[in-house]
């Protein structure tokens, strides 16, 4: 088929990566930015497969999709080239002594609404002094196990190469598609035919949602030499909630000035740690605010106070783009798929709900 994907955002790469398992096809790319896919929330997002935290605020459907994700991921991934780009090693959330009610609470919510949340374990100071031995400066925490993160960055990077060694993708960069309909783009008054289009426009699309909505995010990268932390690690705190999501260093035997997968390049031999996120009902998307940044730095801080010494290496802004349910959303009529609505979850859903989609879709065919 011919096939046309617009946006080339984390929905649009997922949807090409399970096309082209398939012969035959010629994938379009519309995009709006540039192919290297940093305009995008999914070059923002830190990543995390946060099967369980997310419950919190989460249906247990997103939990369903979730795990399916999870098994999915490291072949997608490994179609790309992506290395040391999965983790699955669980993760941690903690809290001040002073909160640490709030977090049982927090547990406790989590286990009434799936069944294998009571796996979720209550770590001591010495079972994290083990896991963990650099927060041995918090007396209590509980571990998540099969949590993990995709390395985002890379897999914008990687796919954008792996799309590019295809002699059946095209890319039309700075391309903006104004409508779509079933079998066709517009561009402003041109119009394109193709036997199967994909709307993965994320917040781009909300000329067809009117019910889309923008969630402002801010994420802070910082890089240290003094602290290695390996597995995603949470603080609930009452006011503002942080991850760190630690990175695998990139420029492991590559020149610093080749290493493509991180964009700004990492100092050798520091650890990189993605910190955030903030959560703001706005679509805007300029740079992060001084109260954020002292909300995440101070909080980082806290967590240990060596992260004082570490680097501010870059930061990002974005919106995600949500229904008012926040729950993901596929349209489909022959000729046609829309997915959007990944909201918080975009990783964590995406190699499910584009299955699905997918499948979907295809009975219309037949
Ligand atoms: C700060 C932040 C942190 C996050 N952290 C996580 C996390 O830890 N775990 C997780 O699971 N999810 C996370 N997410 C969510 C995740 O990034 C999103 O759910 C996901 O990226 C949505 O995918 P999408 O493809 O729909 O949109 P996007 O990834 O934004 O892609 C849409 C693409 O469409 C293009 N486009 C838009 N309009 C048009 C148009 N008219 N014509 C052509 N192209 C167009 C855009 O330029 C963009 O490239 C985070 C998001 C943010 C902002």
């Amino acid at each position: 088929m011919n096939i046309a994907i617009v946006g080339a955002g984390l929905v649009g790469r997922v949807v090409a990566l399970n096309l082209l398992r398939e012969e035959g096809h010629t994938i379009t790319f519309f995009e709006q930015g540039n192919q290297d896919g940093t305009a995008s929330a999914g070059f923002t997002a830190a990543g995390m497969l946060a099967t369980f935290a997310e419950l919190e605020t989460a249906e247990s459907v997103i939990f369903e999709y979730g795990k399916r994700s999870v098994k999915l991921w490291p072949k997608l991934l490994q179609e790309t080239g992506v290395y040391d780009g999965y983790q699955q090693e669980g993760s941690i959330i903690t809290a001040h002594s002073q909160d640490m009610s709030e977090l049982e609470h927090f547990i406790t919510s989590l286990r009434s609404k799936v069944e294998e949340a009571k796996e979720i374990k209550w770590l001591g100071q010495k079972e994290i002094s083990t896991l963990e031995p650099e927060l041995n400066n918090h007396h209590q925490a509980f571990y998540l196990k099969g949590e993990g993160q995709v390395d985002s960055q890379r897999f914008i990077a990687f796919s954008t190469t792996y799309f590019n060694s295809l002699a059946n993708v095209f890319w039309r960069e700075h391309t903006k598609v104004d409508k779509i309909e079933a079998g066709k783009i517009h561009i402003g008054k041109n119009i394109e035919c193709f036997d199967w289009v994909f709307d993965a426009r994320g917040l781009g699309a909300k000329e067809y949602f009117t019910d889309l909505r923008g969630v402002r995010g801010e994420l802070i990268w910082i890089e240290s030499n003094d602290i290695t932390i390996t597995r995603p690690t949470r603080l609930l705190h009452p006011r503002y909630k942080l991850y760190i999501v630690p990175r695998k260093n990139g420029c492991e035997g590559i020149e610093l000035e080749h290493c493509k997968e991180c964009k700004i390049a990492q100092t050798a031999n520091s650890k990189r740690y993605i910190v955030g996120a903030s959560e703001i009902e706005s679509e805007d998307n300029s740079p992060i605010s001084v109260r954020s940044s002292l909300e995440l730095l101070s909080a980082l801080f806290t967590i240990h106070p060596s992260f004082g010494e570490a680097r501010v290496v870059n930061i990002e802004t974005n919106c995600r783009p949500a229904f008012k349910d926040n729950l993901p959303r596929i349209e489909n009529q022959k000729g046609l798929t829309r997915i959007n609505g990944l909201y918080r979850h975009g990783y964590l859903l995406a190699p499910a709900i584009v299955e699905e989609a997918l499948n979907r879709g295809i009975r219309e065919f037949n």
